[in-house]
This record gives C-alpha cells, sequence and structure tokens, in this order.
C-alpha cells in the first residue's frame, strides 16, 4: 500500500543479550543486511536492547555509522530525582534513543503498569523528544469476551489523551495470546484493530497525526508470516521480539518485501 509512511521493524531484545553479546549481534546484524544489499531508507531497522547495553550499542552505531535507530524498552514517568532503580527520558535521550517502548503487555502484566502510567510514560518520552511505542493488546480472555479490538481500542484512548495533534509516536498491537506463543494473529484479524487504532488516533490527535502515525502488529512474527502483514494497509511494521534475537532471520523479516 502507497501511505507515505516508512515501515517499522522493531527488535524487542526484551531481557536477553549482555552489552557484550549485544556487540556482536549488532556488528553481525549489520554485516548481514550490507550483503543482502538492503536498501538503507526503504525500511527503518529499530533495535531495542535492554538498559545496561544501550551506551555500548550507541557508541557502536556511531563509530560504524550504522543506521539503526536505537531505543529502550520502558522509562521512567518521572524526569529525575529519588526514584531507586527508574531510568529517566533524560537519559536515554542523550544516548541518542530515538524511541522507548511504553505499555509492553510483560510491563503491564508483572510491573502492573495500568493504562494511566502508560500514558504518563508516552508524556515522559514526549518530554525528552523520544517517539513513545505505544503496546496495546488483548488477553485471550479479553478476546472471548470482548472481541479483538474493544480493549486495544480503550487502552490506546487512554494513552493518548491530552497529548498534542504533532505528537510523534508509533503505535502497536499486540495480542497477549499471540506474544512468544508461535500463534501470530491473522493478517486480516491484525488489519482490522489497526485500522481501529488508526481511527482512535484520527479521533484523539486528528486526521493528519492518523496519517503519518505507524501502527505495527506484534505476536509471533516471523520471516514466513511477515510479508502477509506488511500487505495488510493499516500495519506499517512489526515489533519483533523472539525472532529479532536471530541475525539471520531479523534480517529476514527486515527484508521482507
Ligand atoms: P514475540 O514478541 O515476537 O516473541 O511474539 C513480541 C513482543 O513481545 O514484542
Amino acid at each position: 500500500a502507497v501511505t507515505g509512511r516508512t515501515p517499522f521493524i522493531a527488535g524487542n531484545w526484551k531481557m536477553n543479550l549482555d552489552h557484550q553479546q549485544a556487540i556482536a549481534f549488532v556488528q553481525k546484524l549489520h554485516w548481514s543486511l550490507k550483503e543482502a544489499k538492503h536498501v538503507e531508507g526503504s525500511v527503518e531497522v529499530g533495535i531495542f536492547p535492554p538498559f545496561t547495553d544501550l551506551r555500548t550499542v550507541q557508541t557502536l552505531l556511531d563509530a560504524d555509522k550504522i543506521s539503526f535507530a536505537l531505543g529502550a524498552q520502558d522509562l521512567s514517568t518521572k524526569d529525575s530525582g529519588a526514584y531507586t532503580g527508574e531510568v529517566s527520558g533524560a537519559f536515554l535521550a542523550k544516548l541518542n534513543c530515538g524511541y522507548v517502548i511504553v505499555g509492553h503487555s510483560e510491563r503491564r502484566e508483572y510491573h502492573d503498569e495500568t493504562d494511566e502510567v502508560v500514558a504518563a510514560k508516552a508524556q515522559a518520552a514526549l518530554r525528552h523528544g523520544l517517539v513513545p511505542v505505544i503496546c496495546v493488546g488483548e488477553t485471550s480472555e479479553d478476546l472471548e469476551k470482548f472481541g479483538a479490538s474493544a480493549v486495544p481500542v480503550g487502552q490506546l484512548e487512554v494513552a493518548l489523551e491530552g497529548l498534542p495533534s504533532e505528537a510523534d509516536i508509533v503505535v502497536a498491537y499486540e495480542p497477549v495470546w499471540a506474544i512468544g506463543s508461535g500463534q501470530a494473529a491473522t493478517p486480516e484479524q491484525a488489519q482490522e484493530v489497526c485500522a481501529k487504532l488508526r481511527d482512535v488516533i484520527a479521533a484523539k490527535l486528528g486526521p493528519d497525526a492518523a496519517q503519518r502515525t505507524r501502527v505495527l502488529y506484534g505476536g509471533s512474527v516471523k520471516s514466513t508470516n511477515i510479508a502477509s502483514f506488511m500487505r495488510e494497509p493499516d500495519i506499517d511494521g512489526a515489533l519483533v521480539g523472539g525472532a529479532s534475537l536471530v541475525v539471520g532471520e531479523f534480517a529476514a523479516i527486515v527484508r521482507y518485501q
């Protein structure tokens, strides 16, 4: 589909790869894409390593002129101060992070992040010039009770409340039942929800924002199913977990065309 939106393939490493493993991984991924003559700019490639890797990866991207976007997996709602264990968006911006994931289902589930906390994190990201990758998605119980779109639509409505129309955001639709399960949503079902999420963006931030904002699908994305998602008009990329940790597989996802 001709949308004017640059496809975004984002690798969420979760709690995998320490800073030394990260160096080898990023170099291999870079070589692999270069060898395959992946055209830089046709697809934006993003990597989201653990906090402790960020400085090392930033230095490597800079030194080797590698054009991957860098992002963190979470940030504090606060900007600085007595918040033991928290990491500020200001620190991430200093490390040349362009993005930060907020509201991943694993944060919502294991760290009790509410829709309001996720909204505060999206605002914290924007205060520091970071693009929040706002994750929404229904559990299998939600799916049974309310269908696929009600819960993610509600989550996104809260996350976008009060954001300015020019806010630069990415939205990721990740059905919880599809994450790490090997059971991806069908492209048709993902498209249906992503279209509804784009309607939420239009309602909250206006039609221009809806047109320019990238909506990603996430949940058991692999090299063998990525193309079917990318054919859908409202799916502009993927948030990839497990398959982003295997160089050849992630490179193949980036080269989905
Ligand atoms: P998965 O994870 O690709 O391993 O299903 C996706 C995610 O949690 O972002």
